[in-house]
């Protein structure tokens, strides 16, 4: 593995730059979480699939990741919404984080080095604001702290925005705006009367403060959490593109004007996931519920949707769209499952004739094509399509008794690409020894039924196995079994 060559596009400069980290082989990375204040859907997975992507790439090629992705377990919709459930926040928030993470899991995407949550942050963003202030590039209002924009001179590079023309007397309390709300953001929030009785009787809405009773702003969070864990410069901070302002903009502003250091060096932004033509969100109401869809499909046909097209490229959500990831997800896995079948057959061919030497070529140039697509900021799109190539190149060298040394090497490389995708990763279920051994000898039952022709018995042990995710298939050489993944 060999580092340094992968280019990313970067945010900031509009281009795309050769990534290189701060510190050789390392790479440390950030990508926002989720607000917990409703169950994940369909739309908030693209970007953490994405950022999935590029951590796992950046591994392929040799980089030690350290990852951070936060939760934000306190803003004005984490209140709004625990409220209106009548639940105490901490309970809402730790239901909706558990459901977030079993929806990583689901997905096979990498869990984190951490997940820190913002309310365990409260008291090191206290003493970041304080600093802000102390620098005087923040202020006390009646309402909460905010943050003088006039004070960050670059302000609003980063969504190349003009800003000369704009003089921000106006103050931005609210946690998510637009662009044409250019304006001082809260970094501190003081508690309203209703946020001030609740608080009484349920920990998590407000924290004593030199500025009185109140909550952090969203924006601050993440400044916080990425010093603290990561240090004063990240290489790499991801996020969906919706991030870009103001969030992004106001973690800038803040961090660089506390360190007096480049914040970010990589800014990864992933476009929307649409539906219909618009993007998907839970405050539109235009979602596609996670379970939903896991319900109709696979896990790997889901990453594949996603995957299928490159991170910075429009994506809509449809049935079509799905029906064909799962068929071409299939595409891929069968070539896994005929390379499997092949180790497990007695090894007659010991030749490393013309055949061999193709596919081994093959395989090699169809790597060559898959890296060089990734390394192009992570097109996964035509990686995807080298992989097809590889998988028909393998697929044909099967169709006559194959050389098994020739097909573990084509196994491993079509393996650690795959790896790099996140796709197949519960291939087997993780059998171990004794399941597997557990489900050999009720195979051996069930055969053993057939052959005294008692069918109900033999059918009965199938089904048993199909209801634990068991298949049995039938054939010449006897019976295989697999386990299904969902
Ligand atoms: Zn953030």
């Amino acid at each position: 593995m060999t580092t340094g060559q992968t280019q990313l596009f970067d945010t900031m400069t509009r281009s795309k730059r050769l990534f290189e980290p701060l510190e050789p082989g390392k790479v440390k990375m950030y990508a926002c979480g989720p607000t917990v204040y409703g169950d994940p859907h369909v739309g908030n997975f693209r970007s953490f699939v994405s950022a999935d992507l590029l951590r796992r790439w950046l591994e392929y090629r040799g980089y030690e990741v350290t990852m951070i992705m936060n939760v934000t377990d306190i803003d004005d919709k984490t209140i709004r919404d625990s409220a209106k459930a009548g639940e105490p926040i901490k309970e809402f928030t730790q239901r909706y984080t558990r459901s977030f993470l079993r929806g990583l899991d689901a997905l096979n995407i990498r869990r984190a080095t951490a997940n820190p949550r913002a309310t365990e942050y409260i008291q090191q963003m206290i003493t970041f604001i304080q600093a802000l202030i102390e620098r005087g590039a923040a202020y006390v209002a009646e309402d909460g702290v905010y943050f003088d924009i006039d004070k960050y001179p670059d302000y609003g590079r980063l969504s190349g925005m003009d800003l000369t023309q704009s003089q921000t007397t106006e103050r931005m309390a609210k946690d998510e705006y637009d662009k044409e709300s250019v304006e001082d953001f809260a970094l501190w929030k003081k508690s309203t009367p209703e946020e001030l009785k609740r608080s009484e009787n349920e920990p998590g809405i407000a924290w004593d403060s030199p500025w009185d009773k109140g909550r952090p702003g969203w924006h601050i969070e993440c400044s916080v959490m990425t010093r603290d864990l990561l240090g004063d410069t990240l290489d790499i901070h991801a996020g969906g593109e919706d991030l870009v302002f103001p969030h992004h903009t106001n973690e800038i502003a803040q961090s660089e004007t506390l360190t007096g250091k480049q914040f970010v060096r990589y800014w990864v932004h992933i476009r929307h996931l649409m539906i219909n033509g618009k993007k998907m969100s839970k405050s539109l109401g235009n979602y596609v519920s996670f379970d939903e869809v896991l319900a109709k499909y696979s896990a790997d046909a889901f990453r594949y949707f996603y995957l299928g097209t490159h991170y910075r490229r429009p994506l809509d959500y449809t049935e079509d769209a799905m029906k064909s990831a799962e068929g071409s997800a299939k595409r891929l896995e069968n070539t896994l499952d005929l390379l499997e079948a092949t180790q497990k057959a007695p090894d007659t061919n010991l030749d490393l004739g013309p055949r061999e030497r193709k596919l081994l070529d093959e395989v090699e140039k169809y790597r060559s094509s898959f890296e060089a697509a990734m390394d192009d900021d992570l097109d996964s799109h035509t990686a995807i399509d080298s992989l097809h190539a590889m998988s028909g190149a393998i697929n044909e060298y099967l169709t006559t008794t194959p050389n098994k040394g020739v097909t573990l090497r084509a196994q491993r490389t079509y393996h650690s690409l795959l790896d790099t995708l996140g796709l197949f990763e519960k291939r087997g279920g993780g059998a171990d020894k004794l399941t597997e051994d557990l489900i050999r000898t009720l195979i051996d039952l069930r055969n053993h039924y057939r052959k005294e022709k008692n069918y109900k018995s033999a059918d009965e042990v199938r089904n048993r196995l199909t209801s634990l995710g068991v298949t049995l298939a039938d054939n010449a050489e006897g019976t295989s079994w697999k386990i299904e993944r969902k």
